[in-house]
């Protein structure tokens, strides 16, 4: 077997070893014991992670800008923005609180994706090579830290319960937040970690 470090790849789910070749575009590699997903190939992963990265981004910042949703119940309107809830938890006097679900839903996906933009562009350009080591460690541990998409199911779960008692208006950000979460979904799996990681060594090598 070819001990080269740059073609081995350690199965996620049974840690058997593979030797895993140059793929074709569209060419996905799976373990042979358990069938569990290894790394798939394709020849446009940069311009889909920067398209992806870019659209989420830009989704971010309209769902940081309009209202949320806004609740009616006995005469009294009340609207919540996105940064709003988290000034919300600070000024009842949890800020330990609000700067967690500040970062988790806003500030941790954010960063990955200017990261994400980073790396993309830096590959392509191949410049600023020496950065691509530790941005591409951040990004993929950072990964597991943002909370996006459980965010966005605890909303839904707390509107059917707030259903019963006040009149909801969904607002412009919750769309923009519901779309924000499926693009930043598609920009993380854009990258695939074997495929980035070899292409950083072949970058660094050259
Ligand atoms: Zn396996």
């Amino acid at each position: 077997m070819n001990t080269d470090a740059q073609t081995l790849i350690a199965c996620p789910s049974c840690d058997l070893l593979f030797e895993v070749g140059d793929l074709q575009d569209g060419e996905t590699a799976r373990c042979s014991r358990c069938d569990a997903f290894l790394t798939t190939y394709r020849a446009n992963a940069l311009s889909r992670v920067t398209a992806f990265a870019a659209s989420a981004l830009i989704l971010l910042v309209l769902a940081c800008s309009f209202p949320f949703m806004s609740f009616k119940a006995s005469g009294i309107e009340s609207v919540m923005t996105l940064p709003g809830t988290a000034l919300a938890l600070w000024h009842d006097g949890m800020p330990d609180l609000a700067l967690v679900v500040a970062a988790f839903i806003v500030v941790v996906p954010a960063g990955v994706l200017v990261m994400l933009l980073l790396l993309a562009s830096s590959m392509k350009l191949k410049r600023g090579i020496a950065l691509l080591k530790p941005l591409g460690r951040l990004i993929f541990t950072l990964q597991n830290w943002s909370m996006v998409e459980v965010f966005f199911i605890g909303v839904l779960v707390s509107l059917v319960k707030i259903a019963k008692m006040a009149t909801i208006v969904i607002g412009i950000s919750f769309w923009a937040y519901a779309a924000f979460s499926i693009l930043f979904l598609l920009s993380v799996t854009s990258l695939d970690r074997f495929q980035c990681w070899r292409r950083i060594e072949a970058l660094a090598k050259s």
